[in-house]
C-alpha cells in the first residue's frame, strides 16, 4: 500500500479506478449472481451528441441509485446505449458536406448513409467516453444502439405487426413539414412561438357581382391555394350567399361558398378562406364539402407552378409580393398587426408549414388507452406524482402520430411498392411482390422517427423479440429516470410500446427531475452562453466533487440552479473527508479495517454516540433514498459527517486515543465508521471514497463492498449537554478574546458523567469544579438542556472594564433602535416607502432588539 498524499487531488484519483471497477466486473448484473435484479435503461444520448449539464444532472441521479443498489446485494443492471438520432445526425453530416460544396444528393443514397455511418465511427464515441469520465456505472457488455442489428429486428417486427392490426397506415394528410429538414414533423416535435405578424383582409368579389366576401389570413400566400370560403350556416349575413361562387383575386378561379360550423361567425368578418392543402382545419372542411386540395409550394416551401405568376418566390417572399398585388389590384382591405403562435422545427428552427402529403402514421388512440390504465392502476407510478396529470392530460388529447420523415439517416420503412399498385410489408427485405410476384419492386423512401426505436428501448435492449434470459430477468425494467421535458416523446411511447408488445409496463417507476439552470435560475442554451460543460468542471474541480454538488441539489421534479461555489464546497467536503482519513490512519493501521462488521463490543461513551448516530443517520439516509429525496438524504449525510464526525468526533476521540484504556475500542470505532462514511458516500463520490478505501481497508473493491448495516447502539443520553457546555465556552473566549489556553474554572449543576466532565475540561479547556447552588455573580451562565455552566470571572476579564464597554455598547446600539422605531412610526413612511424597505426596517428592528437583549444580559451577568 502507498502512503497518502498530503492533499485530495481529484486529477489524480479519477485517473485510474474505472478500468478497475470494469475490469473486476462489477457493473455486470452478475457480480451478485444471486441477487434480486434491478434494471435501468439510460436515456439514450444522441450519438452525434456530447455531455452536457443535464447529463450530468440525470447521470448522476442513475449512478446513484444503481450504486447503492448494487451495494444492497441486488443484480444492478443500468444499461447504456446511444440513439442514432435522425435529423440531428443527418444534419450534422451535411454540414461537413456541404463545407465541400456538396449535399447529400451529390453522393446519392447508399454513399451518404455509408459517410454517416462513417462520422458514427469516429466520434460516436465521444459521449460514451464522457460517460464513463463521469464515473458512470453502466455495464458496457451490454451496450446498445438504436440502428444496431438487433435492435433493427425489433423495430421491423413491431411495425410489421401493428401495421397487421391496423395500427400502422399510410395516409394523405396534413402534417407537420420543416422545408429546411426537407422531412415531416409529428406534432411534438414543432415549437410554437408567440410572434408579431400580420392579420391581411382580404375581398373576394362574387362572381355574379351582387357583392364581396371579406377573409382575413396571417399567411396570405396561402390563398394561391384557397378552394373555397367556409361561412357558419346560422351567420345570417350570408344566409343568401351560401351556394354561391367568388372570383379568387389573382388567380382567377371560381370557387364556392360553403355552410360549414367550423367557421366562426365571432371572428373577423365571420367568413374564412379554406386552403385544403395547407391547413389541418381546412383539410377536414374540403374534405366535407368536396373541395379540391391545391398543393401551391415545393418541398422548400417555394411556390410551385400552381402559384401561377407568383411561381419561384420563397413563401415569404410571395408574403409581401401577394400583398402588393392585392392592393394594386383593389382586393386589399387592410393589413393589421397581429400577435400570433407560429410552429417552428424543433431541430432546426425554420417556420413550420401545415403541408398536405403521403405520410405514415401509428393510430394511437387504441395504444393509449391500456397505458392510461397502468398509471391509474399504479403499475406504474411517477414521482413527483404531480407529473401523472400531465401524462393523463397528453394521453387523452393525442392526435395519429407521423412516424414517416424524408430523411435517408434511420430505419427505412419496410414497404415495397409494385407498379401494379400492391403494397408489400416484410420483416425481411422481399424480392418479389406479395401479391402479384413481380420483380420489380421499389422500397418506400422514408425512414421511421428517431422516437420510434427509442420507444421499444426497454425491451428491445434486452434481446426482443427473441425470448432471452435478459429479457425474462429484466423486463419490466425497475424504474425510469428522467427529465420532464422527453415525457411525451419518450415516456408515453415506451409506455404503449411496452405494455403493447410485452403485456407490461416497461418500468415501474418513473423519477421526473429537474432542469439544471445557472445560478441566477436562467435555463442553459448556447445562444444565451450560460452553458457550462461538465467535462470542464471535472477537469477544474473534479468528477466527484460535480457530481457530490449535482445530488445535494436533486430531488424529484425540482430544477437545480447550480453555482460553481456549491461545486467548491463539494470540493473542500472531499478534502475534509481526505484529511479526516489521515487523521484516522495516524491511529489505525492502515489496511486493517474489515470490509464488513467489526464494530465494538463494548465502545467509550464517546464512540457509542457516534456509532449510535451513525446507525440513525444510514437509516434515515436510506429511507430517503429509497423515496429518490437525494438532496435530503445527502444533506442529512453531509451534515452528520462534517459537523458530528468531523468536528466533534475525531476531538472526542483525541481525548481516549492517547490513554491506556479505551484506546482500543476508539481506534476501532475511528475505522469502522471512516469506513462506513465512504460506504454511504460512495454513490455520490465514487472515484475518491475508493482510493480512501484502499488506505482504510485495503483490499477488494469499495464499488463492489456490501452496504453498510450499522448495529443499533445506545449512547450517552447527555451527549448534547456536553457539546452546548463545550461550545459556549468557547463562544465566551471568542466574544471575550481569551486565549484557549488559559483555563477557565467552570461551575456544573447538577453535574456530569466522569466521561463527559473529561471530555468538557479537556475540550474546553476547564477546571470543573462542583457546585451545590448557583453563584449569585462574578460568572457568565452557559445554559443546556438539562444543565447550568458558571464560568467564574474574577482574574479573567476587567470587570470594571467590561462593565464599562458593555454600557457604551448598550447605548450605541439603543440610539440605532430608536431611529428605525421612529421610522416604523411614521405611518407616512409605512404607507408610502416600497414593501421591501419597510421589510428591511422591520429586520433591523429586530436585530437591534436581540444584541440588545444579549448585551444586557452579559451585563446582568456580571
Ligand atoms: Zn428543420
Ligand atoms: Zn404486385
Amino acid at each position: 500500500m502507498t502512503s497518502m498524499n498530503p492533499t485530495y487531488e481529484p486529477a489524480d484519483v479519477e485517473r485510474h479506478w474505472y478500468e478497475r471497477w470494469e475490469e473486476a466486473g462489477i457493473f455486470r448484473p452478475e457480480y451478485r449472481p444471486d441477487g434480486e435484479p434491478f434494471a435501468v435503461v439510460i436515456p439514450p444520448p444522441n450519438v452525434t451528441g456530447s455531455l452536457h449539464m443535464g447529463h450530468g444532472l440525470n447521470h448522476t441521479i442513475h449512478d446513484v441509485v444503481i450504486r447503492r443498489k448494487r451495494m444492497q446485494g441486488y443484480a444492478a443492471l443500468w444499461l447504456p446505449g446511444t440513439d442514432h438520432a435522425g435529423i440531428a445526425t443527418q444534419n450534422v453530416v451535411e454540414r461537413e458536406l456541404a463545407n465541400e460544396g456538396l449535399t447529400r444528393h451529390d453522393l446519392g443514397r447508399e454513399a451518404f448513409i455509408e459517410q454517416v455511418w462513417e462520422w458514427k465511427r469516429k466520434y460516436g464515441e465521444r459521449i460514451t467516453r464522457q460517460i464513463r469520465r463521469m464515473g458512470s456505472s453502466c455495464d458496457w457488455t451490454r451496450e446498445r444502439f438504436t440502428m444496431d442489428e438487433g435492435l433493427s429486428v425489433a423495430v421491423r417486427e413491431v411495425f410489421v405487426t401493428l401495421y397487421d392490426e391496423g395500427l400502422i397506415y399510410r395516409g394523405n394528410r396534413i402534417i407537420n413539414w420543416c422545408p429546411r429538414c426537407g422531412t415531416a414533423l409529428s406534432d411534438i416535435e414543432v415549437e410554437h412561438v408567440e410572434e408579431n405578424g400580420t392579420l391581411t383582409h382580404i375581398r373576394y368579389p362574387l362572381t355574379d357581382g351582387s357583392g364581396e366576401v371579406v377573409v382575413a389570413t396571417t399567411r396570405p400566400e396561402t390563398m394561391l391555394g384557397d378552394t373555397g370560403v367556409a361561412v357558419h350556416p346560422d351567420d345570417h349575413r350570408y344566409k343568401d350567399m351560401i351556394g354561391k361562387t367568388v372570383i379568387l383575386p389573382l388567380v382567377g378561379r371560381e370557387i364556392p361558398i360553403v355552410a360549414d360550423e367550423w367557421a366562426d361567425p365571432e371572428f373577423g368578418s365571420g367568413a374564412v378562406k379554406v386552403t385544403p392543402a395547407h391547413d389541418p382545419n381546412d383539410f377536414e372542411v374540403g374534405q366535407r364539402h368536396g373541395l379540391e386540395p391545391v398543393l401551391i409550394m415545393d418541398t422548400s416551401a417555394i411556390i410551385n407552378e400552381n402559384g401561377g405568376r407568383f411561381a419561384g418566390l420563397d413563401r415569404f417572399e410571395a408574403r409581401t409580393a401577394i400583398q402588393r398585388a392585392l392592393e394594386d389590384e383593389g382586393f386589399l382591405v387592410g393589413i393589421e398587426e397581429h400577435r400570433h403562435s407560429v410552429g417552428h422545427c424543433y431541430r432546426c428552427e425554420a417556420v413550420v408549414e401545415p403541408y398536405l402529403s403521403d405520410q405514415w402514421f401509428v393510430a394511437v388512440t387504441e395504444l393509449a388507452r391500456p397505458a392510461i390504465e397502468a398509471v391509474r392502476d399504479g403499475a406504474n407510478v411517477f414521482i413527483p406524482k404531480r407529473w401523472e396529470n400531465t401524462y393523463f392530460h397528453w394521453m387523452e388529447n393525442l392526435r395519429d402520430w407521423t412516424i414517416s420523415r424524408q430523411i435517408w439517416w434511420g430505419h427505412r420503412i419496410p414497404a415495397w411498392y409494385c407498379p401494379d399498385g400492391h403494397l408489400t410489408i416484410a420483416r425481411t427485405d422481399p424480392d418479389v411482390c406479395g401479391t402479384c410476384g413481380r420483380s420489380d419492386i421499389t422500397q418506400d423512401e422514408d425512414v421511421l422517427d428517431t422516437w420510434f426505436s427509442s420507444a421499444l428501448f426497454p425491451f428491445s435492449t434486452l434481446g426482443w423479440p427473441e425470448q432471452t434470459e435478459d429479457l425474462a430477468r429484466y423486463y419490466p425494467n425497475a424504474v425510469l429516470i428522467t427529465g420532464f421535458d422527453i415525457i411525451f416523446f419518450w415516456v408515453a411511447r415506451m409506455m404503449k410500446m411496452g405494455i403493447h408488445f410485452m403485456g407490461e409496463v416497461p418500468f415501474r417507476q418513473t423519477i421526473i427531475h429537474g432542469l439544471v439552470r445557472d445560478a441566477d435560475g436562467e435555463k442553459m442554451s448556447k445562444s444565451k452562453g450560460n452553458t457550462i460543460d461538465p467535462l470542464d468542471v471535472a477537469d477544474e474541480y473534479g468528477a466527484d466533487p460535480l457530481r457530490l454538488a449535482l445530488i445535494q441539489a436533486a430531488n424529484p421534479g425540482q430544477d437545480v440552479r447550480l453555482d460553481m461555489e456549491w461545486v467548491s464546497g463539494a470540493r473542500r467536503f472531499g478534502n475534509k473527508l481526505w484529511n479526516a482519513t489521515r487523521f484516522a490512519l495516524r491511529h489505525v493501521e492502515p489496511g486493517s479495517v474489515p470490509a464488513d462488521g467489526g464494530y465494538p463490543d463494548d465502545p467509550g461513551a464517546a464512540d457509542a454516540w457516534v456509532l449510535q448516530r451513525l446507525g440513525e443517520v444510514s437509516r434515515e439516509f436510506d429511507a430517503l433514498c429509497d423515496e429518490y429525496r437525494f438532496s435530503d438524504a445527502f444533506g442529512r449525510l453531509y451534515s452528520f459527517a462534517w459537523s458530528e464526525v468531523f468536528d466533534w468526533y475525531l476531538e472526542m476521540a483525541k481525548t481516549t486515543l492517547d490513554q491506556p484504556e479505551g484506546a482500543a475500542a476508539t481506534r476501532q470505532t475511528l475505522g469502522v465508521v471512516m469506513r462506513d462514511l465512504l460506504k454511504l458516500f460512495h454513490p455520490a463520490m465514487p472515484y475518491l471514497t475508493e482510493e480512501l478505501w484502499q488506505h482504510v481497508v485495503g483490499e477488494g473493491l469499495l464499488a463492489g463492498a456490501d452496504w453498510p448495516r450499522v448495529p443499533e447502539v445506545s449512547g450517552p443520553a447527555d451527549m448534547d449537554d456536553v457539546q452546548e457546555l463545550i461550545s459556549g465556552v468557547r463562544r465566551f473566549r471568542a466574544d471575550q478574546g481569551i486565549s484557549p489556553r488559559q483555563t477557565l474554572d467552570l461551575k456544573v449543576m447538577p453535574s456530569l458523567d466522569p466521561w463527559g466532565a473529561d471530555v468538557v475540561a479537556r475540550l474546553a479547556g476547564v477546571n470543573l469544579v462542583g457546585v451545590g447552588a448557583a453563584p449569585e455573580t462574578g460568572h457568565t451562565r452557559v445554559v443546556t438542556r438539562r444543565l447550568q455552566g458558571f464560568i467564574a470571572l474574577e482574574g479573567v476579564v476587567d470587570l470594571e472594564a467590561e462593565r464599562a464597554r458593555i454600557d457604551k455598547a448598550i447605548a450605541g446600539v439603543e440610539s440605532d433602535l430608536a431611529k428605525v422605531e421612529a421610522k416604523l412610526g411614521n405611518a407616512a413612511f409605512v404607507d408610502k416607502a416600497p414593501a421591501d424597505v419597510v421589510e428591511k426596517e422591520r429586520s433591523k428592528q429586530t436585530e437591534f432588539q436581540g444584541l440588545l437583549d444579549k448585551l444586557r444580559a452579559q451585563l446582568d451577568a456580571l
